[in-house]
């Protein structure tokens, strides 16, 4: 446990050992670094997992990934990895490549979200096959261990798995990763933040001022870390009657608009509170894939073409070299 770097031959012959035993149809190694490991080298020449206070975390880009775009939320329960999946989707009806990853170690959603919870990722070469789930290449915690499993983990143990997730998955050539970041401020958004270079993150809130005060922490936490902010998105920002056609505005409306101004960051849209959104959420048939044409589908395809706009900008930082 101490030599980090002693772990990985060790893992292949775990693994073997592990697929002897009779009933075992499939092994898949996570590695994970305890407190007190020392950085090590990883097979494929990167630094391998370690927690932040481990040393210097491993803060090359990830080879063949193109943008990183982080998908927060100041608390939980406001539609964050909705709001990643669908926006994954938009960006990949727009014709990017994209990936999906889920870094929320103690609470993962994403399997649910994209109807895939008994996939079982492949192992290639000593890295972790993404499960493939309507065009994008998917990677979640609760792919490999059984639900429950993580949240008992200490903070080392999840920061890790996030190591692993960036550096040992077989990502191969993405536009966009988009990554589903844990509510709130913690570890892994540090380890996230100091482990890979974040193209930029689009926050999550609803319109309520409560929700928007958590909203401008998450703000902050990334301009701390040097991680720019896209924007902000306001979720079940209003509510259309399925019936009569009225809209109401349930939580009030507008609130982040006016957040963003007040804070000076970018107003990237409004998805509606919406009885649809919820249903194809839960039952892994997200709305952009299936129903695109929806008005709720537009609200999504609107947003990813917004948050496509400033990666685009964030790319050219001099308009005066463009070509006109
Ligand atoms: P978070 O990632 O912020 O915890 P989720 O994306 O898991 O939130 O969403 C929490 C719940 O709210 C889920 O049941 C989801 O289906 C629902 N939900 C999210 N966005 C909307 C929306 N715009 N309209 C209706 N329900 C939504």
């Amino acid at each position: 446990r101490r030599r980090v770097g002693r772990v990985e031959p060790r893992e292949a012959a775990l693994s073997r050992a592990a697929a002897a035993v009779p009933g075992v149809r499939r092994v898949n190694a996570v590695l994970t670094a305890a407190a007190g490991a020392r950085p090590a080298r990883g097979s494929a020449g990167q630094p391998s997992a370690g927690p932040p206070s481990a040393g210097p975390p491993s803060a090359g880009p990830i080879p063949g990934v193109a943008a990183i775009v982080a998908v927060a939320s100041g608390k939980g329960g406001v539609g964050k990895s909705t709001t990643a999946v669908n926006l994954a989707l938009g960006l990949r009806a727009a014709g990017l490549r994209v990936g999906l990853l889920d870094a929320d170690i103690y609470g993962p959603s994403l399997p649910r979200l994209l109807g895939t919870a008994d996939a079982k990722p492949d192992v290639d070469g000593g890295r972790i096959v993404p499960v493939p789930a309507f065009g994008l290449a998917t990677m979640s915690i609760g792919y490999l261990v059984p639900e429950d499993t993580a949240t008992v983990w200490r903070g080392p143990m999840a920061t890790g798995a996030i190591q692993q997730f960036l550096r040992k998955v077989a990502w191969g050539e993405l536009d966009v990763l988009v990554i589903d970041f844990p509510p709130g401020t913690g570890d892994i958004h540090l380890t996230l933040a100091q482990s890979v270079p974040i193209t930029g993150a689009v926050i999550v809130s609803t319109p309520q001022d409560i929700a928007l005060i958590d909203a401008r922490k998450g703000v902050r936490m990334f301009e701390r870390v040097n991680v720019p902010v896209l924007g902000l998105v306001e979720n079940m920002s209003y509510f259309v009657c399925p019936h009569c056609g009225e809209r109401s505005e349930i939580f009030g409306h507008g609130g982040a608009r006016a957040e963003a101004d007040a804070t000076t960051q970018a107003f990237l849209g409004e998805i509606p509170l919406d009885g649809l959104i919820r249903e194809t959420s839960d039952a892994g048939t997200p709305i952009v894939a299936t129903a695109p044409d929806s008005p709720q589908g537009a609200a999504y395809l609107a947003l990813a073409r917004r948050v496509l706009d400033k990666l685009e900008a964030a790319r050219t930082p001099s308009p005066v070299f463009r070509e006109e």
